[in-house]
């Protein structure tokens, strides 16, 4: 908790009620950045303290943890806290902040050092794959900044300047009856800046797409949901700053017989009734070998066996077991087993109806 937070208004420093959704803040943030960002108002004292003070507000309140400790701060009013200590929000709080919107300001000056954009893709696996770890590669494209302009998209020794329709901002407002709506600037496409000659690399655009291959090792064990972080994979960071990362969104596969639970490996087999009555001894596969598996005499259909420790071994874990759950079949029979079975049955050998406790 943060004393200073009792002096401030986030919520009237971002222009937004205390009701407002995320996406408001994050749409009033970004509008009143590009407005104030210090870049594109060199110089300007009280645009930098704008900037300051709304760049604070959007940290907290686009936090949904620092928000509710916010919101109680503000309940509690000046008088509820003499003992609390200084944690909370901090400047370098802002180091986060700037790695997330870098992209809204990527457009003019080209030369401030912004972390690299977090980029996701889909990866889809088989199942044995998820279970026991594989290494494989995904192929993504990025953008990466032009090696010629360096990310500006100025020709070499021609000058990046301000772009005076739109003064910087990106934005012009045009006004329709009753309503004023805020449209990228025509003149500089929404980047705040023109040059005098394009970059004949990047045709002025700054950035260019790279088809990159990445190698990702998938560790035994994940599964539909696991998201791998490879770090420094994602784009490009800006004048000496970290690249961004790459999140992996993992999507596994169904198999034609195994389920799972966790680390457990789940298994159905069929067994005949004969197999069930006397008891056998049957093979079944795993992952990686089979097993044999004993069946008791007088084996009940839908019995789980439970073997220890041959489940999936998810990485710096310990192994979860296999279930293996028998249903009872019946073969289709010759007339002459048929034949045998009626003569088991006549000499009453299957003992009382299964069915005999309807009648109590
Ligand atoms: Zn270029
Ligand atoms: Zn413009």
């Amino acid at each position: 908790m943060n004393r200073d937070w009792l002096e401030k208004d986030f919520y009237a420093s971002l222009g937004v009620g205390e009701q407002a959704s995320v996406e408001d803040i994050k749409k009033a943030y970004k509008g009143m950045a590009r407005d104030n960002h210090p870049d594109l108002n060199p110089g300007d004292a009280e645009a930098e303290k704008k900037f300051k003070e709304i760049s604070e507000a959007y940290a907290v309140l686009s936090d949904p943890n620092k928000r509710q400790e916010y919101d109680q701060v503000r309940a509690m009013g000046a008088g509820g806290f003499g003992g609390f200590g200084g944690q909370g929000f901090r400047v370098d709080d802002f180091g986060d902040l700037f790695g997330s919107i870098g992209d809204i300001f990527g457009g003019f000056g080209g030369q401030r050092s912004t972390k690299g954009q977090t980029y996701q893709t889909d990866l889809t696996i088989a199942f044995n794959e998820a279970a026991m770890g594989v290494e494989t590669s995904v192929g993504i494209s990025k953008e990466i900044f032009c090696e010629k302009c360096r990310g500006n998209g100025a020709d070499k020794g021609t000058a990046l300047h301000k772009c005076n329709i739109c003064n910087g901002s990106g934005q012009v407002a045009s006004n329709q009856g009753f309503f004023s709506f805020s449209q990228p600037c025509n003149a500089c496409k929404g980047q705040g800046s023109v040059v005098d000659k394009k970059c004949s690399s990047c045709k002025g655009y700054g950035k260019k797409i790279k088809n990159e291959s990445i190698k990702v090792k998938i560790p035994s064990g994940v599964d539909t949901g696991t998201v791998i972080r490879l770090r420094g994979q994602g784009g490009e960071g800006r004048s000496g700053a970290p690249d961004g990362d790459l999140l992996v969104n993992i999507n596994v596969e169904r198999h034609r017989f195994f389920k799972r639970s966790g680390a457990d490996l789940l298994l159905d087999v069929p067994i005949t009734f004969i197999e069930a009555a006397l008891g056998t001894t049957i093979s079944v596969p795993t992952l990686n070998e089979d097993i044999s598996l004993k069946i008791p005499p007088g084996t009940p259909s839908g019995k789980t066996f439970r073997v220890k420790g041959k489940g999936i071994t998810p990485k710096g874990r310990r192994t979860g077991d296999f279930y293996v759950k028998v249903g009872i079949v019946v073969p289709e029979y010759t007339r002459a087993a048929k034949r045998e079975l009626q003569k088991f049955k006549d000499k009453g050998y299957e003992g009382d109806s299964p069915r005999e406790y309807l009648n109590e």
